[in-house]
């Protein structure tokens, strides 16, 4: 099977359609044109809409063995165009090809994953006979889907985060409206299309490619839309909020994590993994490792290593097998982070190494010394820049990775379980990995954050506990 190049045109509703206007959709790492794809007007999303009225009821009325077979199937077709899907990822956003191989195969799985949780889709048995006049009432409670969603994605996974809505909201019998972000938008096509060869009814799914600032908002007010399901910054998340009205809502936001290095942990292992952490996908990563709180008895060592590896990440070409990180997504944004690490520098921040930009290129870069007040201590990176602070114990550690306000994953590397259960027991995160950095992630587990990290969970089964309803059914039995 040949597949073709998404982008030029988006689905709408079924079909595939394209428009005079368009968006350019460049590699930010020389600025060449890839393709261009539709910039869909208000009226494009509004007869999407309707469109996915039908499409809500042909969604509820599949089996949920037709569902599991579709999903499997588009599973399948980017099985066998792997390489293809993953030169999209890499060429479009700022992935190298190693790092969009990873998020093809976590996008396979996903939806291999959203399959299987459709059979689990369950409810339970009611004891109405609990409440004095209620002896003759037997009953239970069936979950059911509750509608239209409409998916809002970001750029930094453009694949996966979006399999993550598609997946769950078709095993939960639901139409979903994808708009994904503008500069990574074929990866979203490249899913639709996979969908479309799978089976998949026609008005089910549509992938609508346009401006946040322009059709978001038809997307987000309007009433038939029973869920908003959004992932990206906290800016556009708390507007989405206060605009969206009686709905549903899911909130992905972003982070600055924080990560623990006691006296006792494996420092190896510690520094292997933060660098990693750190640096994935250039720092654009809403797990990325940001702060590193390291005792005191092993600050010297864990800082010598981490800069020496850090020293040896290869950066450049982003589609060379041999290249460990790639380019921000736009020169904007390696700018942003730039002056970030400068403001710091002028407050007194030590620059380990790193601290330089070439264009959208901004090296790997470790901080130590920053004081609390800088911005770059506070808010979301998203960028390849990480802060190393020494501490006296555990206690301090936790104080400080709470004294932000976020909280979507924390780590701590320690072998020493009562340690361990302090940070589990305090950190103010919605997910703690012990001898692991924050930035680790199975498709099934439940993620989310606490504080203006987010709202509710996705991970497959928790996000189609999101895009059901439960309803509740009672016999009254004549005796
Ligand atoms: P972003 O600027 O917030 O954009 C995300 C999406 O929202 C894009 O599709 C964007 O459209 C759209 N959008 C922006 N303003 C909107 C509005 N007013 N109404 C409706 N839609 C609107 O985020 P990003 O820069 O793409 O992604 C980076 C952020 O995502 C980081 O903060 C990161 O931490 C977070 N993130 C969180 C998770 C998680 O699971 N917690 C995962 C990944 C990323 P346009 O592209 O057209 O502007």
């Amino acid at each position: 099977m040949t597949i073709q190049l998404a982008g030029q045109k988006m689905l709408l509703g079924g079909s595939w359609v394209n428009r005079e206007n368009v968006i350019e959709v460049r590699d930010p790492q020389d600025n060449t044109l890839i393709d261009t794809v539709p910039a869909a007007s208000k009226e494009d999303m509004l007869s999407c809409i309707e469109l996915a009225k039908e499409g809500a009821k042909i969604a509820a009325a599949m089996p949920v063995y037709e569902r599991m077979a579709v999903i499997h199937r588009a599973a399948d077709y980017i099985e066998e165009n792997k390489e293809k899907y993953a030169s999209i990822i890499a060429q479009e956003g700022s992935k190298t090809i190693r790092e969009a191989a990873k998020e093809t195969a976590r996008c396979i799985q996903t939806l291999r994953i959203s399959a299987e949780e459709a059979r689990r889709i369950q409810g339970e048995t009611i004891p109405f006979d609990q409440m004095e006049g209620s002896q003759n009432r037997v009953g239970y409670y069936q979950r059911f889907p509750i509608g239209i969603i409409g998916a809002i994605t970001p750029f930094n996974d453009p694949l996966n985060l979006v399999a993550h809505k598609v997946g769950p909201a078709i095993a939960s019998g639901n139409a979903i409206i994808v708009k994904p972000a503008t500069v990574t938008p074929l990866s979203a096509l490249l899913l639709a299309e996979a969908f479309s060869q799978s089976g998949l009814p026609p008005k089910v799914l549509s992938v609508i490619t346009g401006h946040g600032s322009e059709i978001g908002d038809v997307l987000v007010t309007h009433p038939a839309i029973r869920m908003i399901s959004f992932t990206g910054g906290v800016e556009a998340g708390e507007e989405i909020v206060k605009k969206a009205g009686l709905k549903k809502i899911s909130m992905e936001l972003g982070s600055n994590s924080p990560v623990i290095v006691l006296d006792d942990a494996d420092i190896e292992e510690a520094v292997e993994s933060t660098v990693s952490g750190a640096f994935w996908a250039a720092g654009q990563n809403c797990l990325s490792v940001q702060r590193i709180y390291v005792q005191r008895g092993v600050m010297k060592e864990f800082e010598e290593e981490f800069v020496q590896q850090t020293n040896q990440y290869r950066v450049g070409d982003k589609l060379s097998e041999l290249t460990d990180m790639g380019p921000l997504i736009t020169e904007k944004e390696a700018i942003r982070v730039e002056n970030l690490v400068n403001e710091a520098i002028e407050k007194g921040a030590e620059v380990l190494t790193g601290g330089e930009r070439n264009g959208a290129f901004y090296l790997p870069t470790v901080l130590k010394n920053v004081p609390e007040h800088c911005s770059i201590a506070k808010e979301e990176i998203f960028g390849p820049v990480v802060l190393l602070f020494e501490v006296e114990n555990v206690d301090e550690a936790i104080e400080k990775a709470n004294a932000v306000s976020y909280g979507l994953q924390g780590g701590i590397f320690t072998k020493n379980m009562d340690q361990a259960q302090k940070a589990i027991a305090h950190m103010e995160v919605g997910g703690i990995m012990i001898n692991d950095s924050s930035d680790y992630r199975i498709d099934a587990m439940p993620f989310g954050g606490v504080k203006k990290s987010g709202l509710g969970r996705e991970g497959i089964k928790f996000a189609i506990q999101e895009m059901t309803e439960p309803k509740v059914v009672c016999y009254k039995l004549s005796n």
